[in-house]
């Protein structure tokens, strides 16, 4: 019987996972506690963990992670709307076969989480990554993802320090389930921790230099609100409502109005969301449309470093800040490397 950990249990898993990190501070042994048969699947099919995954970034997060102890086979395909997925019913076979489901939980994947409830084998598990990653407090509801529609923006791994959170969370896991490679789990953590620090300084060295009062995001895609509360850049807007329909010729001329009192030099598409409604706003308010930037579609191709969650962030926050008068050169320079290559595959 499957259990999603998100909703079973975040603060034992949490606690579960603290307590780990402290015994490997430590040196001690503190990797026996088992977690309810975790670990108890492994073995069936040889001594590789089976892992599935859902969007591209959490795919990279968890194969930067896992390194070579680990199947991963990614499950939402790059370039489709994520929020809208639908796996195929041959998806049920893969999800039968796993050990383990990293997702992002949160509402995003609801179909895939639902097929996976209803074909993981006994002791398999989910695991919703956002869903344990942030307290329900600390949820950010908006305009594309309404609080009374239940579902708070599920975007958080736009946002650097939560996708550490992501991989702590992986590696707590992953050691769980795989006592004999925790410490490569952890060491790969650690790494993987250096990488992010190592963004975290490029995007605040790039973000510094963008005029004042320019940090501001109109997007189409509303993927960005944790980053912003983060890093202290301000959403003026997110055009794509939460049925995915074009907003309405008076919601338009709001915004048009309202870019132009921002002062902002440019406005934000997605690369798999084409908005004409946003190109006729930056059109008429007389600033830069840019419609290059994505969530959960890596850059380069399967194989390419920057074909990473890293990447990814590298990308986007250079394009912002170009975009906004800034210069990213430290973004730039940033080496992208990541701690073991994405390396999982799609079911067709
Ligand atoms: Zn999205």
């Amino acid at each position: 019987m499957a259990r999603a950990l998100g909703s079973a249990g975040p603060r034992v898993l949490l606690a579960l996972l603290v307590t780990w990190l402290l015994a490997g501070a430590c040196g001690g042994a503190g990797d026996e506690q088992g977690r309810g048969g975790a670990g108890d699947t492994r073995g069936t099919d040889g001594d590789r963990l089976a892992i599935a995954t859902t969007v591209a970034p959490i795919t990279s997060i968890v194969a930067n992670i896992a390194g070579d102890r680990a199947d991963i086979t990614g499950i939402v395909p790059e370039g489709t709307n994520s929020h809208t997925f639908e796996p195929r019913p041959s998806v049920a076979e893969l999800l039968s076969s796993v050990d383990v489901v990293y997702l992002n939980g949160l509402g995003l994947e609801e179909p895939t989480r639902e097929l996976a409830e209803a074909n993981l084998a006994d002791g398999a598990e989910m695991v919703e990554l956002g869903t344990l990653a942030l307290p329900e407090e600390e949820h950010i509801y908006d305009f594309s993802f309404p609080r009374e529609e239940g579902r708070p923006n599920p975007h958080l791994w736009t946002d650097p320090p939560l996708a550490l959170r992501y991989a702590e969370i992986v590696a707590g896991d992953l050691a769980a389930r795989d006592p004999d490679d925790a410490e490569y789990y952890r060491g790969n953590l650690e790494a993987f921790e250096g990488i992010v620090g190592g963004l975290d300084a490029a995007m605040r060295q790039s973000f510094a230099t963008i005029p004042d009062g320019q940090r501001k995001l109109l997007t189409y895609h509303d993927a960005y609100a944790y980053f912003a509360r983060d890093y202290g850049w301000e959403v003026i807007g997110a055009i794509q409502v939460s049925d995915f329909e074009d907003p309405t010729p008076k919601d338009v001329a709001a915004l048009i109005g309202q870019v132009e009192a921002e002062g902002v030099p440019a406005i934000f598409g997605s690369e798999v969301f084409p908005s004409p409604v946003l190109e006729q706003i930056g059109r008429e308010a007389e600033v830069a449309y840019v419609d290059v930037l994505r969530d959960d579609d890596l850059p380069a191709g399967p194989g390419d470093a920057e074909h990473s969650w890293l990447g990814l962030m590298r990308f986007d926050y250079v394009t912002m800040t170009e975009a906004l008068g800034g210069d990213a050169t430290a973004l730039r320079e940033l080496r992208v490397a990541n701690v073991a290559p994405d390396e999982a595959e799609y079911p067709q």
